[in-house]
Formats: structure tokens, sequence, C-alpha cells
């Protein structure tokens, strides 16, 4: 059996059907035609039989006789008209309801061929008619036998039907009963349109369409856990906000007890020495409490730099000059710099910069407290995952602790700190201010060999 053939025949069926009725009009013609040859044979038959019979019950028996002739022949002008026709098609006489014939096409579509006992009422079962329903076809449904006892054309929409070699098609069955010489029926023609394909066509859509409504309904979930998060995040952007609020009322004060604390240690000369720690303390808690909420501002308040084009190794400089003042600052710790001479100016916001730098130097000197070096380089390169991204690159490098792998995830979540008074804020809020600037900030660090930090500032 030749598949390629067979599954490109009933597209022509269907075209033939749907496009071109006019060909179809030549079954009928054809019928038309020899029935009207065959009918005037009788007559000229007849004269001859007037010549050569005087008893009319012998040219009854005749007249049947030859009817008999002309009904064969017509049906046996049809078998060979539709053998080679490229639509299934079966021709069954009636009332036997012998199956007589079977095209190639029908051999095809069912992969069967004519079963020499065949009848309209064994066929459903012999070529594997099935209703999904109810197992075999029910042959008084089957097209043929309708359009015999409604002596008119029959569609049949669902009818199915399966191969030998297990194929299942599913096909629209269409009858004519065929007339004869008396207009008595005398067989029944069936066409069958194979709609397999139109099916496996609508089964993939409709799949097509689940699939598609699936992933809206995944996309649906995804966009109302986003205006969770939106939510959440309009709400904790009103507590950034109160909190920077609160801060900066904070630090003011703050400062002004710290600075009143030194005043005072300075213009009470006499006080004992416990009188003068205590006043020691107060100053350097106040302090201490002034920088956390000026980090906390930092970090709370969206940084929105104020970009100006800036001699980047003079804000590197001047946050180097501020940590080597600084009186914690271990002067053990040696500082290299190795800035590239084709770094010059880079448009920032300079005082968040510093802000940054300053934050990072400080992590890396507190990496270091048996000393060590420390080196902040500068060159020009890419921003990662961004080829085409021209930028600044500066680079502070330490040989201090290193971080724990486990720690390196968490290092830019704000209050994240594996130090006893740190606060947790100073990559979270570097992070913001390098985002602001459209840059981005990395780490990579070897527990025990040290730290190195990467600003990407783009050009
Ligand atoms: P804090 O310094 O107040 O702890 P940071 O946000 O600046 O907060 O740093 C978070 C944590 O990241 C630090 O507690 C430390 O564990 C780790 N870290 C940051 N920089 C370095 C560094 N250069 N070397 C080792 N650990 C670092
Ligand atoms: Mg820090």
């Amino acid at each position: 059996m030749n598949i390629t053939l067979f599954r490109e025949e009933p597209l022509l069926a269907i075209s033939l059907w749907n496009a071109d009725p006019s060909l179809w009009l030549l079954i009928p013609l054809f019928l038309f035609a020899g029935w009207s040859f065959l009918r005037s044979e009788p007559f000229s038959r007849g004269s001859d039989l007037e010549v050569h019979k005087d008893e009319e019950g012998d040219r009854t028996a005749d007249r049947s006789h030859v009817h008999h002739q002309a009904n064969e022949l017509l049906l046996c002008s049809l078998d060979a008209l539709m053998s080679e026709f490229p639509v299934p098609i079966w021709i069954a006489e009636w009332p036997s309801g012998r199956l007589r014939s079977m095209n190639r096409a029908s051999q095809e579509l069912l992969g069967r061929k004519l079963e020499p006992r065949s009848t309209l009422f064994n066929c459903t079962d012999l070529y594997g008619f099935y209703h999904p329903d109810l197992g075999t076809y029910p042959p008084e449904w089957f097209p043929a036998l309708r359009a015999v006892k409604s002596g008119a054309s029959v569609i049949v929409e669902d009818l199915r039907a399966l191969t030998p070699e297990g194929e299942r098609r599913l096909l629209v069955g269409w009858a004519m009963p065929l007339r004869g010489y008396a207009g008595e029926i005398i067989g029944v023609v069936t066409a069958f349109f194979d709609r397999t394909d139109t099916l496996h066509k609508e089964r993939a859509y409709e799949a097509h369409i689940q699939e598609l409504t699936r992933e809206v309904e995944k996309l649906k979930g995804q966009l109302t856990a986003m205006e969770r998060k939106v939510a959440l995040a309009h709400q904790l952007s009103n507590i950034g906000q109160m909190t920077a609020i609160l801060a900066h009322e904070i630090r003011n004060p703050l400062g002004a007890i710290a600075n009143a604390a030194e005043l005072l240690l300075q213009l009470l000369p006499n006080a004992d020495e416990n009188e003068r720690e205590l006043l020691r303390l107060i100053s350097s808690e106040a302090r201490r409490l002034s920088d956390f909420t000026r980090q906390v501002l930092t970090y709370a308040r969206m940084p929105d730099p104020e970009p100006v084009l800036t001699h980047i190794h003079e804000v590197i400089e001047q946050a180097l000059d501020l940590l080597q003042k600084d009186p914690h600052f271990d002067s053990r710790i040696c500082i290299r710099k190795e800035f590239s001479p084709v770094v010059t100016l880079c448009s920032v916001d300079p005082d968040l910069i510093k802000e940054v730098l300053w934050n990072l130097l400080l992590n890396a000197v507190q990496a270091m407290p048996e000393a060590g070096e420390l080196v902040v380089a500068t060159d020009l390169g890419e921003i990662p995952d961004r080829p085409s991204q021209r930028c600044v690159r500066i680079t502070i490098r330490d040989s201090g602790v290193g971080i724990a792998p486990g720690d390196m995830e968490k290092l830019f979540d704000p209050f994240f700190t594996t130090k006893p008074f740190g606060t947790g804020l100073g990559l979270a809020a570097a992070r913001r201010i390098i985002e602001a600037h459209n840059g981005e900030i990395t780490v990579q660090s070897s527990p025990g060999k040290g730290t190195t930090v990467t600003i990407f500032l783009p050009l």
C-alpha cells in the first residue's frame, strides 16, 4: 500500500467535493446517459420481439430479462468508471446488498481488498468501521443502508475505520442510491472522504491552545506574584523613607551629644578618671551611632546621583586620605596604587563614589587585623555581560582573611555582617550607589588569602 499516495488522494477528493462540484455531476450524467441508452434498447429489440413472439407473457418475461441485463450493464459500467477514480468509492447491489466493487482508492484508504462474501450488512465488521462509543459501527447507520432506505443521498460525518496496520481514520461517508431501468433502486454508491489529517491538525491545534492557556495561567500567576512584590516594595519604600527621616532626625542630636561630651572633657580638667572615662564613652558611642545612622541614611534613601565629569583618581586619593587619617587605621598596612594613565574623566557623582570607596577600603582594612597589603588599581574595560559597554574599572584588593564561600551570596544583603560591631550596610549601600550609576560591583575572594572587589562605572 502506498501511504503517500493514500494521504494525497483524500485531499484531492475533498477539493473535488468542495471546489469543483461539476465533476460530481459526471456521475448522475453518466447514470442518466447509460440509463437512457439502455432504456432505448428494449424498444428496438421490442419491435423484433413483436415479430417473433406473440404471447404477452413471453414478452413480459423477456423484457424483465432485458431490464435485468440492462441494469447489470449499468452497474458494470459504473464499476469500470469508478475503478481508477481518485476518490474512495464502493458500489453495492440492491436488494442483495452484495458489495460488488471497491476501487483502488478505497483499498488504499482502508488497507483491505474486496472480500468476496461482503455485503452492506456485514461490511462494517469486515472493513474495520467502528464507532468511538459503541465499538463496531452499527450497519443500519452505515450511509449506504440509510441511502437505500430513504431513497436519497445521505452524508455521515463521524465514520471511523481502523486499518489492519492499526491506523485510525476519521471519514465522512456519502452514499447515493442507483436507480435502474424501471426507476427501482438497483444499487448504491458510497464515497469516503478522509478527514484524519484535519482531525490531527485540529487535535494539534487544541493541544497548542491548551498549552497557551497553561502558559497564560502561569504568566497570570507570575504577574500576581510581581504585583504583590511591587506592593511590598512600595510598602518598604515608605518604611525606607520613614527610616531615612528618623535617621536624619537622630543624627544631628547625636553629633551634638558627642561634641558636648568632648567639650565637657576639656572644660572639666579636674574631673576624676572615672568621670573622664564616662565622657569618653558617651562621645565614642554617640559617634558610632551617628556613623550608623549615616549608613542607614545612605542605604534607605534611594541614591539619586548628580553626575559631573570627575577625575576618578582624585576621588580615590581623597578616600585613601580619609582612611589614613582615621584614628583606627593600622599604619602597618601597605597601600599600593596602580592607576592606569588611560583613566581620566568619568561622569559620576563624586560624593557618592567616595562613599562607596570609603566603605570598600574600610572593609579591606578590617579584613587585615594583622596588617597586609591594600592595592587600589584602575583601568579601562567592559562591563561584565555587557560586552560593548566601555567602562572605568576600579579594583580594591586586600590580602586579608577572605570570605567564607557560604557568605558570598549574602554579602550585599542589608544588615549582613560577620563583625561584632558591624552594621552590614556598607556593601548594600555600595551596590545601590553603583547601580544608580548604571554600573556593576563584583566580589571575588579566597579564604585566608584575600578579597578583590571590582567596581565598573560606564563611560
Ligand atoms: P560590615 O562591614 O558592617 O560588616 P558590609 O556590608 O560592609 O558590612 O560587609 C558585609 C560583610 O562582608 C562583612 O561583615 C564581611 O563579612 C564581608 N566582607 C566585606 N568586605 C570584605 C573583605 N574585603 N574581606 C573580607 N570580608 C569582607
Ligand atoms: Mg563594611
